[in-house]
């Protein structure tokens, strides 16, 4: 952009800088020195000299002053230079590129800022940064949702209620170190942190003195609470039978030593008890295996009606001690489904094996299979249904029903020879298969246990 000077200007500050030598020429005509032709001449002769320097110059400067407003104004363009002056054109270039370098170093930091405040956003934890008054002077998205909104500006306790937290950032800001304390929340779900507390030396340009971070370890509790019950709940289904055969071996040494009628009810006792045992055992083991496979979908078509016909006729006997039947309604043009053949036949068993146990005597097991409305994923699903005519379960058990060592009645599942793992066994090889596991029960009417398998 190019400046143009009034030319009044020019004129007049030709005229300031003439003055001087128009004052000595006019003392040389009075004192008789020189001839008043000879000094109007000179006069005019340097006021004409004067004029032609100070034009460009005055323009070049003008555009040293357009330059350094434009800075000053933010982003505006910074003017170009076109001065025939040689100093002012310096002078303007030196000021313009000055302005580049201080603009370009300014957008590095505005990146820079933008950068690192992006990153802070996206964390997963929250995180808060306070200044030496412990006031909070920003915070990142996931503390709202933790610790509530508008927090800057607010003193930390006004955020974090939680005595520990507000001393380790005490500590932190009278110099000390890194500090780090668990903490628990209360709220409507109580939550468990581990918060973390880092000096910042020195502060940042914005004053901010340390940083907070929470680190969210409620599920992580969680898991080693349900580890801990997990165990605990093992070890009490194995010492239960466990007690019962020493106390049967202890007997069967003393006092019913010569007993032989006591001798066999004993042992069958005890017989059932390892039976109960290695039942436990096997279906932990199935779990914990399960488990392990549980990231990778299985890949094997699976020919359903096969499984199921097969289960059936494995349990036949069983049903029939009871009195009941096992009946089967399976399409013959049923598709394939992807699938694990031992573990859809451990799902199927353990089903069936349910029904047959808490279904009424004299019922009918039915088994149903279709396809399902409901799609996995992105694709379609063929559904598997096992009813029973039992004595049902009440709402408030459903949910529960799948977890480990979950019973409804304790003291029924164990006498019929349950081990509690049967449904969570289900409910996990399930899961491995991306499929889905629906329960419904009416009282006095019976449940059905529907199974939903992703088509192959
Ligand atoms: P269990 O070895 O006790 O049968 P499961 O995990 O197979 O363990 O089942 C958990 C509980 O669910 C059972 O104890 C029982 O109370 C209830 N349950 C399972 N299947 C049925 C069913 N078909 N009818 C009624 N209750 C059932």
């Amino acid at each position: 952009m190019t400046r143009r000077v009034p030319l009044s200007r020019i004129l007049l500050g030709s005229l300031a800088l003439w003055l001087p030598t128009a004052l000595v020429l006019i003392l040389l005509v009075v004192l008789g020195d020189l001839p008043l032709r000879a000094a109007a001449a000179a006069a005019l002769a340097a006021y004409a000299g004067i004029a032609l320097v100070a034009g460009p110059l005055f323009s070049g400067l003008a555009q040293v002053k357009a330059a350094v407003d434009a800075l000053a104004g933010g982003d505006a363009p910074l003017p170009e230079v076109d001065t025939i002056s040689p100093t002012a054109r310096e002078l303007a270039r030196a000021v313009v590129r000055l302005g580049r370098a201080l603009r370009e170093t300014a957008a590095g930091g505005a990146a820079a800022r933008a950068g690192a405040e992006a990153v802070l956003a996206a964390l997963p934890d929250p995180l808060l940064l306070i200044d030496r008054e412990r006031r909070i002077l920003s915070a990142n998205p996931a503390t709202s949702a933790l610790l509530g909104a508008h927090l800057q500006g607010r003193d930390l306790a006004g955020a974090v209620r939680a005595p520990a937290v507000l001393a380790a950032a005490d500590a932190v800001l009278r110099g000390g170190g890194p500090r780090i304390v668990d903490v628990d929340l209360p709220g409507p779900v109580e939550r468990h942190l581990s918060a973390q507390v880092t000096p910042l030396d020195p502060p940042t340009a914005d004053g901010a003195a340390a940083v907070l971070t929470l680190t969210d370890l409620t599920s992580l509790k969680r898991s080693e609470r349900m580890r801990q019950d997990f165990i605990a709940n093992a070890s009490h289904e194995l010492r239960t039978p466990l007690a019962t055969l020493a106390g049967f071996i202890e007997t069967l040494r003393g006092p019913a030593r010569d007993d032989n009628q006591a001798r066999e009810r004993f042992l069958s006792i005890m017989a059932d008890q390892a039976g109960r045992m290695t039942r436990l055992v096997d279906d932990l083991l199935s779990l914990s295996r399960i488990e392990l496979n549980e990231h990778l979908a299985p890949k094997e078509h699976i020919d359903l009606p096969r499984v199921l016909a097969a289960v059936a006729d494995s349990l036949e006997q069983r049903a029939a001690g009871r009195g009941m039947r096992i009946m089967l309604a399976l399409p013959d043009d049923l598709p394939a489904v992807l699938g694990d053949q031992d573990e859809l036949t451990q799902v199927f068993q353990n089903l069936i094996d349910n029904a047959i146990k808490y279904g009424r005597a004299g019922t009918v097991v039915a088994v149903s299979a279709g396809l399902s409305q409901r799609r996995l994923g992105a694709g379609a699903a063929l559904q598997v249904a096992i009813g029973d005519e039992g004595d049902g379960i009440l709402a408030e058990h459903l949910s529960r029903l799948t977890e480990r060592f979950y019973r409804v009645d304790p003291a029924r599942s164990r006498e019929l020879g349950g081990t509690g793992l049967g449904l969570a066994i289900v409910k996990h090889i399930v899961n491995h298969h991306r499929g889905h596991l629906e329960i419904t029960s009416e009282l006095g009417q019976g449940s059905v246990f529907t199974v939903h398998l992703p088509l192959a």
